[in-house]
């Protein structure tokens, strides 16, 4: 029987964030992100890099090996010996068992257009500095909803993820654009874990982060 793993994580940001979405929108040189029926969001894939960016910090602060992204050739490649993160959160060869979905903000969400000033990083042109317009939402504490799942083949495997992702989410600071201008930065992360329709019980996750802590991969023991 598969491991089915359900993540439901529920973000809390206390400033105003901005992700460059691929609509277009008036006055705006970036525009949020939004789901076809019209809440702005999160992209799962935002999400889920940032989540994974945490993950690798916090195994590689323990001593363990974690392959280094972005470019194919320099993340693993071996099915059978993966490194903790791209078994959770796979890598270009290898899909991820979760699948993350887009975070929603709620349908009240309000957004505003912010400008800022670009610096061009070509040092011969004609105008090195720009006027541009961001939209972004409206100032903190906004709410964003997330879900992911998947199927593990063993209980071990999808152990392993819930508690990767949920040690991730309980230290990630920020997700999104304009870091440096203010935006996007998180005060916590809930995550209500199920598998198999049951809780997870958070003895078997703090099991795993002691393990991590004491620069052990699972697989080794
Ligand atoms: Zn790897």
């Amino acid at each position: 029987m598969m491991e089915h793993l359900h993540l439901k994580l529920r973000f809390t940001l206390y400033s105003a964030f901005h992700t460059t979405g691929n609509r277009w929108r008036w006055a705006a040189d970036k525009a949020l992100a939004m789901s076809p029926d019209g809440d702005y969001v999160i992209p799962a894939t935002t999400l889920k890099g940032a989540l994974r960016e945490r993950a690798e910090t916090l195994l590689r602060t323990w001593g363990l090996d974690v392959c280094t992204g972005p470019t194919p050739e320099t993340m693993c490649a071996d099915a059978n010996n993966l490194c903790p993160a791209c078994q959770v959160f796979g890598n270009p060869r290898f899909p991820s068992p979760l699948r993350f979905q887009d975070g929603r903000f709620g349908p009240d969400t309000v957004a505003q257009i912010r400008s800022g000033v670009s610096i061009s990083r070509q040092r011969r042109a004609a105008l090195p500095r720009r006027l541009f317009f961001v939209e972004t939402t409206s100032p903190g504490p906004l709410e964003a909803i997330s879900t992911s799942e998947g199927y593990f083949p063993d209980r071990a495997s999808a152990l392993q993820a819930c508690a990767l992702v949920t040690l991730a989410a309980r230290w990630i600071s920020a997700v999104g654009g304009g870091r440096t201008r203010g935006l996007g930065w998180i005060e916590k992360v809930e995550v209500q874990a199920t598998l198999n329709d049951e809780p997870v019980p958070q003895e078997e996750l703090e099991a795993l982060w002691h393990k991590w802590a004491g620069g052990h991969h699972v697989a080794e023991d």
